[in-house]
């Protein structure tokens, strides 16, 4: 999903931008109104940020502009404190919803994901995992047995994620380490063997079938038969 930016602070750009980059977005970005107006109607963006403060076209105007042409297009509007006329406004010309500055990118991130999923029904929808009865929610970094939810440590949580992620292959324990650790982190192997004890005893223990298996010499693998 590609997404746009328009605005001219280099900061805000750069927290926008890598944030949403981490989340898997491909970001386009404008520096200013013209370029906006330009990209944003040249293009279908699947969401633009727009700032007000703008040179060349401000916000509000290019967000009406926008709008016109491209009303299935969701558009966020950022603002600085204290101007709540401008948000009204905004919302005036179409905008979808706004974030006052300064504003944390989880924040941001959360009026995305509203929006998209209003503008796409299920474009976004959490990505679930399911093996057996095991469901893991990477989105959330939830897991569940048996409809039962389990609680994992960071490091148990990778662990499973990168094991469930390679279902029914058999992992080495230096693949382990290498993906679920830091490589530069100087651990022996024998910290994949305690990991995966901890987690047996959270997600195997108390249910079947029991879905962590040892490959004798080799590794572990999850898999359900
Ligand atoms: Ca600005």
């Amino acid at each position: 999903m590609n997404l746009l930016i328009v605005e001219d602070e280099p900061n805000v750009v750069s927290v926008i931008s890598r944030g949403l980059t981490e989340e898997g977005f491909e970001v386009s970005i404008a520096p200013d109104g013209l370029i906006g107006k330009q990209m944003a109607l040249s293009n279908d963006f699947s969401l633009i940020i727009l700032d007000i403060m703008l040179p060349g076209i401000n916000g509000l105007e290019l967000c009406k502009i926008i709008k016109e042409q491209k009303p299935n297009t969701p558009v966020i509007m950022l603002t600085a404190l204290g101007t709540t006329e401008n948000v009204v406004t905004g919302l005036d010309n179409g905008a979808d919803d706004y974030l006052i500055k300064p504003f944390k990118f989880a924040e941001l991130f959360a009026r995305i994901r509203t929006l998209l999923r209003r503008y796409s029904g299920a474009a976004v929808s959490d990505q679930i995992i399911q093996i057996a009865d095991l469901k893991i929610n990477v989105s959330a970094k939830t897991v569940q047995r048996n409809n039962t939810d389990i609680t994992l440590t960071a490091t148990e949580y990778r662990l499973l994620e990168f094991m469930a992620k390679n279902k029914s292959k058999i992992l080495s324990r230096i693949d382990i380490l290498e993906s679920v650790w830091d490589i530069d982190f100087n651990l022996g192997t024998n910290v994949v063997d305690v990991y995966v004890n901890y987690l047996r005893k959270k997600i195997d223990k108390n249910y079947e079938p029991k879905l962590i298996r040892t490959a004798v010499g080799l590794g572990y693998v999850l898999k359900e038969q």
